[in-house]
């Protein structure tokens, strides 16, 4: 029984990522309702309606080849690989019992990371929603416990404004708007209010580290320059994820591996 659910929540990370991916889409084409949801999916060169083998997550990328079955325009890797680690994280939140809002939050930043890669710009309405709900969150919690509880909240200011100022000595403060985009520090405060102080910093940590070597790895094989500007909310989601599943595991052996130096 317990397998099949695992089954269940793996499979439905693959739909959800297929579905979500599909509907930015539609919502930077400027899609009107009913349409958005109405409209069968179809190739974005030749307009060739899909069949139903080739809206299956992951295979029908395997079974097509990565293309379009008519055009031949190639399907970007994207899309399976998003699958295939929305899959994973919803799998793996199930699988280690955490909170129901940590659901909510993936898809929410699963969602804007499609803007993040694709247009290089996190949508302000969503992502002031975001951080709408993180505060209501904090009131919530509140209100609950009968105690105020701020989270990580006061490290996500640090952060903010640590970033904020290394970024103006730097590029001065025409320009500090380049590198750090707004998106990403409210995507950063928000993250702060649901998460505890312990585990912002081992997420912030993660995404740095990452970013750093995914941009190295990109400045080696020459597919990066100085002035390529990555796009931080893929490495926020993915070290939120790693935080919550697996957060306490790792600071378990960053403790130990501390202690034995
Ligand atoms: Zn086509």
């Amino acid at each position: 029984m317990q397998t099949i659910l695992y089954i269940f929540f793996f499979l439905l990370g693959l739909v959800l990522a297929s579905f979500l991916n599909a509907l930015m889409y539609r919502l930077n084409k400027k899609y009107k309702y009913p349409e958005i949801l109405t409209k069968p999916s179809h190739c974005e060169k030749c307009k060739k309606e899909l069949k139903w083998y080739e809206l299956i997550p992951i295979l029908s990328y395997i079974l097509t080849k990565g293309r379009c079955s008519k055009c031949k325009s190639k399907i970007d890797i994207y899309y399976p690989i998003s699958e295939l680690l929305l899959g994973i994280s919803i799998f793996l939140l199930y699988y280690t019992h955490s909170a129901w809002y940590t659901y909510p939050i993936l898809l929410i930043l699963f969602s804007l990371t499609y803007f993040d890669i694709y247009y290089k710009a996190i949508p302000q309405i969503p992502t002031l929603v975001f951080v709408g709900l993180s505060f209501l969150y904090l009131i919530v919690n509140a209100l609950i416990s009968g105690e105020i509880v701020l989270n990580a909240l006061p490290s996500g200011l640090i952060v903010i404004v640590g970033i904020s100022l290394i970024l103006v000595v730097m590029y001065g403060f025409k320009n500090f708007k380049e590198g750090f985009g707004i998106g990403d520090f409210l995507i950063l405060l928000s993250l702060s209010m649901f998460l505890n102080t312990r585990d912002f910093w081992l997420m912030f940590w993660i995404s740095i580290f990452t970013a750093v070597v995914i941009s190295i790895v990109g400045f080696v094989l020459k597919k990066y320059n100085l002035k390529t500007a990555l796009p931080l909310l893929p490495f926020f989601t993915i070290a939120y994820i790693v935080t919550v599943t697996y957060g306490a595991v790792i600071l378990k052996y960053l403790g130990l591996t501390v202690a034995i130096l």
